[in-house]
């Protein structure tokens, strides 16, 4: 990949002009804000957190604005993403390399989460 994802976020930063970026502040915080109603009812729920696939679970992956689910299997890895994840990406406009370096980061960081 050879592009962490700090350095991957300041290029994501710099190709998102000023005036959008507060667009997409306020979208991640009204993301943020649904998504932390949703996880209080659903904490209860044996599923939460659980890769609908293979059952392992999910860590959260995290890059500047775009928050991602990823199954810890390494056999699966699956890919979820929240309700308006996905449209807030392709709303950014990224050129080609950045969306593609943006991806292979999802698809092959090795973080993995505390809980
Ligand atoms: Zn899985």
């Amino acid at each position: 990949m050879g592009m962490n994802s700090k350095e991957l976020d300041k290029l994501i930063e710099k190709q998102i002009r000023d005036k959008e970026r507060e667009k997409f502040l306020e979208w991640r915080r009204k993301l943020d804000e649904e998504r932390g109603h949703r996880e209080k009812e659903e904490q209860k729920e044996k599923f939460w957190m659980k890769c609908p696939k293979c059952g392992h679970s999910l860590e959260e992956i995290h890059l500047k604005m775009i928050r991602v689910d990823r199954c810890t299997n390494n056999d699966c890895h699956g890919i979820y993403l929240d309700k308006g994840e996905l449209e807030m990406l392709l709303d950014m406009h990224l050129d080609e390399q950045t969306n593609s370096q943006l991806f292979l980061s999802l698809l092959g960081m090795k973080k993995r989460s505390g809980k």
